[in-house]
């Protein structure tokens, strides 16, 4: 017997698709089989924020090839600006000149069993890069 779809009451649809979020099986009504997710709140939720980040990264890596492509020219790496490159970004190692990157300086903390360490850092961080400066000032556990 085929597997009956778990989403809805008494849904007893054939299944097309297993949620590859919450792990349910669905039938066409209940879920998209383009991805394998079904049409719950939550899941949906999971799915939209996953391609948002797919998205970003994509962009990011359409940005950074530019960047790359007007280093090269020993141009900033920011389109349309005219000046000379100056400083790598800490994170995506695209040079720009200083008006298109920024010096952040910022203290995270170091923690081992035998106590706590603040450290101060710094990093260049170019606008595109800006958004990531929180996940350099997290606390790191070792
Ligand atoms: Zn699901
Ligand atoms: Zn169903
Ligand atoms: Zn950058
Ligand atoms: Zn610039």
């Amino acid at each position: 017997m085929a597997l009956a779809c778990e989403k809805g009451f008494f849904c007893k649809t054939e299944v097309i698709e297993q949620c590859s979020y919450c792990g349910k099986h669905f039938c066409i009504r209940h879920g998209h089989r383009d991805k394998a997710v079904c049409k719950s709140p939550s899941c949906m939720r999971k799915y939209r924020h996953e391609l948002a980040v797919v998205e970003r990264f994509a962009y990011e890596d359409e940005k950074r090839a530019l960047g790359f492509a007007r280093n090269y020219a020993r141009l900033c790496g920011k389109e349309n600006c005219n000046h000379e490159f100056y400083l790598v970004c800490g994170r995506c190692e695209v040079q720009f000149c200083p008006t298109h990157i920024s010096r952040h300086i910022f203290h995270f903390d170091i923690i081992t069993i035998r106590g706590t360490t603040r450290v101060r850092d710094e990093i260049n961080l170019c606008e595109l890069c800006k958004p990531y400066l929180s996940d350099y000032k997290k606390d790191r556990y070792e």
